[in-house]
C-alpha cells in the first residue's frame, strides 16, 4: 500500500464525483487491473480515492446541516460538528496523517509549483464547501490549507476539489505513459516554467495551412531546439510574467 496516494473528499455533493474520477486518466490512475504486473504479481494503483457525504455525519434528524448564519443575511452555512465527525472519521480510516485542505476563494491560489508540492504528499483530504460557506470555527480548529481556483466564486468546492485532484494525479508516478508524460507540459520544471509549444498532428495541410517543417524533418536536436524557441516567444507573447519570474 505504500506508494499508493489517498485522496479523501468530503462534500455535500458526492454525485457530482462519480463521472470525473470514473473517467479517463483519473480512472484509469485508481483502477487495479490496469497496473497489475504480471511477473510480480498484482500491484497498487498509483491514488485510491475515497468520497464521502457530509451529510451522513449530519446530527438533525432530517440529515440537514446547513443553517441561516447568525446576524441575518442571505444563503446558508454549514455547521462545525458534521464537517469536524466527517474528518475525523475519514482520518481514522488510514494511519498516515492527512494533508487538510480546504477549497475556498479566500485561500492560495492553486498553481503549478503548489500542485507539485502537494503532489509529495501520501494523502490529501479535501473539504469542499457549499452554500455561503462553513462555520468559521471548525475552519479555525482543524487548520487546513486554505486553497482558491481562482478570483472567482463558484456554488461549491466541489468542482475547485476535482481540479486539484487532476492536477495532483496526473503527476503521480505510472498515471501518465511516456507519450504524454507531464514533464514538458505548461509551467513544469521541463519547460523551465515556460508556456508549452503548439502541437500539431495529420494531416500535414489543412485549410492550406501546413505544419511547420522542421517537424516533419526527423531531425530531433532541431525539432527540440524549435519547440523550446516556440515555447519562449509564446511565453513572451502571452505571459511575460513568466518570464521574469524564471530569470
Ligand atoms: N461566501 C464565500 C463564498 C462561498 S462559495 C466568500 O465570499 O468567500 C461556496 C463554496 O464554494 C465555498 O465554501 C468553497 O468551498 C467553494 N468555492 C467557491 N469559489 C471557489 C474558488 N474560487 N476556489 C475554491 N473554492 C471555491
Amino acid at each position: 500500500m505504500g506508494l499508493v496516494m489517498r485522496i479523501d473528499v468530503l462534500t455535500l455533493f458526492p454525485e457530482m464525483f462519480t463521472s470525473v474520477l470514473g473517467s479517463s486518466i483519473l480512472k484509469r490512475a485508481a483502477d487495479p487491473a490496469l497496473h497489475a504486473n504480471k511477473e510480480d504479481g498484482p500491484t497498487d494503483p498509483p491514488v485510491s480515492y475515497h468520497v464521502t457525504d457530509i451529510r451522513d455525519f449530519a446530527n438533525d434528524k432530517h440529515n440537514k446541516l446547513d443553517k441561516p448564519p447568525y446576524g441575518g443575511g442571505p444563503g446558508m452555512v454549514i455547521q462545525c460538528q458534521p464537517v469536524y465527525d466527517a474528518v475525523t472519521t475519514v482520518e481514522s480510516q488510514d494511519d498516515r496523517p492527512a494533508t487538510r485542505i480546504l477549497m475556498t476563494p479566500q485561500g492560495r491560489t492553486l498553481d503549478q509549483s503548489l500542485v507539485e508540492e502537494l503532489a509529495s504528499h501520501p494523502r490529501l483530504l479535501i473539504i469542499a464547501g457549499h452554500y455561503e460557506g462553513i462555520d468559521e470555527r471548525v475552519i479555525e480548529h482543524l487548520a487546513p490549507m486554505e486553497i482558491s481556483v481562482g478570483d472567482y466564486v463558484l456554488s461549491g468546492g466541489e468542482l475547485p476539489a476535482m481540479t486539484l485532484i487532476d492536477s495532483v494525479v496526473r503527476l503521480q508516478k505510472g498515471v501518465l505513459g511516456d507519450e504524454t508524460s507531464a514533464d514538458f507540459e505548461s509551467f513544469s520544471p521541463g519547460a523551465q516554467g515556460l508556456l508549452d509549444c503548439p502541437h500539431y498532428t495529420r494531416p500535414p495541410e489543412w485549410m492550406g495551412m501546413k505544419v511547420p517543417d522542421i517537424l516533419l524533418s526527423g531531425n530531433h536536436g532541431k525539432i527540440d531546439a524549435w519547440r523550446r524557441e516556440q515555447s519562449r516567444i509564446r511565453t513572451q507573447q502571452r505571459r511575460p510574467d513568466l518570464l521574469n519570474e524564471s530569470e
